[in-house]
């Protein structure tokens, strides 16, 4: 376990962009990241450069990148390949001219937050880096005389490629129309339909949420969901009841807050079912049909199993062992299939959460990487990455968890360090207010 104190310093120093920087980008191993001191950090690249002078593309690119996704990954990498890189050239191919954060939109479900305020953008990061964007679909990539084709035709070359396209749900049987059952597990126009539906919910109705197997995008992300509609339910809904359906033996995170909260605090409210498999839906009756019986509802919000974004199965990346997410090497996120293919964010498969910080942190440990191979050296043989969390557990209070993650050479994977890795004992209003300041520094680091 962690104190206050030492993840208050943690997150205070992720938060700003040097040290950011230097987390990621350990040039003498991670060696000073683990005692939760900024200061002690590795100070090799702590003079960023002045980003006017990195406002346009280079005239002679050292060598060009193509980054396929603007998300949390995606964004971050493209930064921070033109703020370390010197005269590498960036090309960010996005399909969505705007990025809707998942990150904080549960809130928008009760109505504590609108969508637009999770708005994000890539002009700041064109304007002050230098770095190109394409509003286009990538249809397909060549992985080995690396290029990207578009929707529209237009074929890109680079060097290298980096994948961040996120991650794409299975097909649920029966499930024809998406916003019948809606995951709102990607933000936007499930989570606006998802609001819709529970604002139209009778009080003493029945919610049912459900939990795909792990691994899936954000691992504490359904439970908080949950401990936040019981809250908003409990006000708004008085008799209602929100059922958990988790495909998972049990709650697969921060089990000491989310096990109070379900059973305590909310006890009222939620009723817990874990080892739940869905079959098939029947979005005519809002029945559920799963390995342990069907269950009717008012409204259904219908998480399904996730796997990483088309993109990377059809480009041949997806080979892990559970056939859903790409292998890659953590020292620098290249493809085990494809060296010159980097993926990083939810559609890797690695040791660390599918999580928006981490997504952050793995594209620094990438353009790091880049920029010394680019150099004609090797990547870090030591990374650090850290990833911090917030859980709503009522509409005004929260817990936290904290994660510090090193290179362990000997299983060639990213360990969590267990003295920097723990949650906090209980929830409170301030750590609510903190996660505020908390996502404004993150996204700020990746979109500005
Ligand atoms: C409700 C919820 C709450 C969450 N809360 C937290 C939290 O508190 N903390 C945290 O750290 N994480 C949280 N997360 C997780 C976080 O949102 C993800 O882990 C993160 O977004 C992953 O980043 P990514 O870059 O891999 O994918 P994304 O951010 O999804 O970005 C992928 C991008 O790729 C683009 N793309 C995909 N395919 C193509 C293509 N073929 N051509 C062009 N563009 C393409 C997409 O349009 C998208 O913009 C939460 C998630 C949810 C759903």
């Amino acid at each position: 376990m962690i104190d206050r104190r030492f993840f208050l310093r943690r997150a205070a120093a992720l938060a700003s962009l040097g040290s950011l920087g230097l987390v990621a980008c350990g040039g003498g191993g991670g060696g000073g990241a683990d005692d939760g001191n900024a200061a002690d950090l590795p100070t090799g690249t702590s003079t960023l450069p002045d980003s006017t002078t990195l406002a346009t593309a280079p005239a002679n690119p050292k060598a060009r990148v193509i980054v396929i996704g603007g998300g949390m990954a995606g964004a971050t990498v493209a930064k921070y390949l033109r703020l370390w890189g010197d005269a590498v050239d960036v090309t960010l191919v996005e399909r969505l001219p705007v990025y809707t954060s998942c990150i904080m939109s549960s809130l928008v479900l009760t109505g504590q937050r609108s969508l637009a305020s999770l708005d994000y953008n890539h002009d700041q990061l064109r304007s002050r880096y230098g770095l190109k964007t394409v509003f286009d679909e990538v249809v397909a990539i060549d992985p080995v005389a690396p290029s990207v084709t578009l929707a529209s035709g237009t074929v890109l070359r680079a060097d290298r490629i980096v994948m961040a396209p996120g991650i794409d749900f299975d097909a649920v049987p029966g499930l024809g129309d998406p916003l019948l059952m809606p995951h709102a597990w990607k933000a936007g126009a499930q989570t606006s339909q998802l609001a819709s539906q529970l604002a139209a919910m009778p009080a003493g109705g029945t919610a049912v949420l459900t939990i795909p197997k792990a691994p899936y995008r954000c691992p504490p992300g359904p439970y908080e969901r949950a401990c936040l509609l019981a809250d908003w339910l409990r006000v708004n809904k008085p008799g209602s009841k929100l059922i958990v359906l988790d495909a998972n033996p049990g709650i697969v995170t921060e089990v000491d807050n989310f096990s109070r909260a379900f059973f305590d605090l909310h006890g009222g409210v939620i009723e817990y079912r874990s080892n739940v498999v869905i079959d098939h839906v029947d979005t005519a009756t809002r029945t559920l049909h799963t390995d342990t019986g069907a269950l009717r509802a008012d409204v259904v919000n219908l998480i399904p199993p996730q796997r990483a974004a088309a993109l990377a199965a059809s480009s041949g990346l997806v080979n892990d062992a559970t056939g859903r997410f790409a292998k890659v090497d953590v020292l620098s996120y290249a493809s085990t299939a494809a060296p010159k293919v980097h993926v990083i964010g939810d559609a890797s498969a690695t040791t660390q959460p599918k999580a928006g910080h981490i997504a952050n942190q793995e594209a620094k440990v990438c353009a790091d990487a880049l920029v010394r191979l680019f150099g004609g050296g090797s990547p870090d043989a030591a990374p650090v990455t850290t990833s911090a969390c917030y859980s709503t557990i009522t509409m005004s209070e929260a817990s936290w968890l904290h994660s510090l993650f090193q290179y362990d050479a000997a299983s060639a994977s990213m360990l969590p360090v267990a003295s920097a890795t723990g949650a906090s004992a209980g929830w409170d209003r301030r750590s609510f207010r903190e996660m505020d300041e908390w996502f404004t520094a993150l996204m700020a680091d990746t979109f500005a």
